[in-house]
């Protein structure tokens, strides 16, 4: 089959399309036939070594298709049975082995390239809004990047819980779908200091929770935007990584509490998985939920679609194409 590889650690260049074998599914696994392969930032964590893998590697965590053979062991799928999936390796190819205990079978009304592109920022989403900070109904959350594939669906997401939402984004263009998602406030944040707008915007209050998957550029604006007892969730690195941080300073800012959490945990069970994903497949049926497909490039186009997502050109979702 083909697959892209990464022998060497670096830019979206490293990247490389290679025939390897196909890989044979075991006990318990099920092999897919990809239709659509997601895109997230980890995967430029693991070219760049900040999460490190051992090399060579083929990237990718996300993906849809269609059941191909099954392993020993797994009762509940069939050949020709439409899946999706979050978090299992090696997916930038024309098929994975994955456990049959990660796979989600897609319903009805969710087809599958929604079905890639919504599986782990759609649990990323679920998680951050109704676990790691579980938002209600007068809350009022910040989020930044809010016309990323995270960033859309989390703002969709508050708007379900109630919360009013103060989003972030570098761009008219994004701004204008930030609020589309239903984003209450939208900051210009390489124009406008968003701490002092936030600030402004909360009547000096501050909000309840800063989700934070910028990093290294906004952390500590967004721990100064919080209110006493607020949360800051550092959830990614897009800026790069955040440095170590002294206690002290949660202290300072109010007795708030600080989290870096990663959806592994928080989908570990069979059944939280399900409950999650069944939420997120079950609200884009619904019409809740929309999910946004930036763009689609064939498998082999692999390092021009990393480069644009780097590049903070897409808004939405990228998905590569077997
Ligand atoms: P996005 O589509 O959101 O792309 C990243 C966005 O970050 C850019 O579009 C850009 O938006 C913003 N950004 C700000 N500064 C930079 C910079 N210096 N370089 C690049 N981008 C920058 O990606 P994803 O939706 O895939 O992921 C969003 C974040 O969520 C990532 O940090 C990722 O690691 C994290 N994540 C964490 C998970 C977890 O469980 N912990 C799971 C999934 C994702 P703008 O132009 O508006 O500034």
């Amino acid at each position: 089959m083909n697959a892209i590889q990464v022998a060497q650690l670096g830019g979206p260049e490293v990247l490389s399309c290679s025939e390897v074998d196909t890989p044979e599914p075991v006990k318990g696994q099920a092999r897919i036939k990809l239709e659509a392969v997601g895109l997230n930032y980890i995967d430029t964590y693991h070219r760049t070594g900040l999460y490190p893998l051992d090399l060579p590697f083929i990237p990718g965590l996300e993906g849809a298709g269609t059941v191909d053979i099954v392993g020993e062991n797994v009762d509940d799928l069939e050949p020709g049975d439409r899946v999706a999936y979050a978090g299992v390796p090696g997916s930038y190819a024309e098929y994975v082995v994955a456990p049959a205990e990660k796979l989600i079978k897609l319903p009805e009304g969710v087809d599958t390239r929604t079905g890639a592109a919504a599986m782990l920022q759609g649990m990323t989403s679920h998680y951050l809004a109704h676990c790691t900070y579980p938002l209600s109904s007068g809350d009022v959350a910040l989020i930044h990047a809010a016309a990323g594939g995270v960033g859309l669906i989390l703002v969709q997401m508050a708007k379900l819980r109630g919360a009013r939402v103060l989003a972030t984004v570098s761009t008219e263009e994004k701004a204008s779908l930030a609020r589309g998602a239903g984003a209450d406030e939208v900051i210009l944040y390489m124009e406008t200091d968003f701490e002092q707008e936030v600030k402004h915007l909360t009547d000096g209050e501050g909000v309840h929770v800063a989700y934070d998957s910028v990093g290294k550029s906004t952390w500590e604006k967004s721990m100064n935007c919080l209110r006493p007892r607020g949360y800051l969730v550092l959830f990614g690195n897009a800026s790069g990584p955040v440095p170590p941080i002294d206690p002290l300073l949660l202290t300072q800012r109010g007795s708030i509490f600080m989290t870096r959490p990663t959806m592994i945990n928080y989908t570990s069970t069979r059944e939280e998985l399900v409950q999650r994903a069944g939420d997120v497949v079950g609200w884009i049926q619904s019409g809740d939920l929309s999910i946004r497909i930036d763009r689609e490039l064939p498998l082999a186009e692999a390092g021009e679609a990393r480069r644009v997502l780097e590049a903070r050109e897409t808004k939405g979702k990228v998905l590569l194409i077997p």
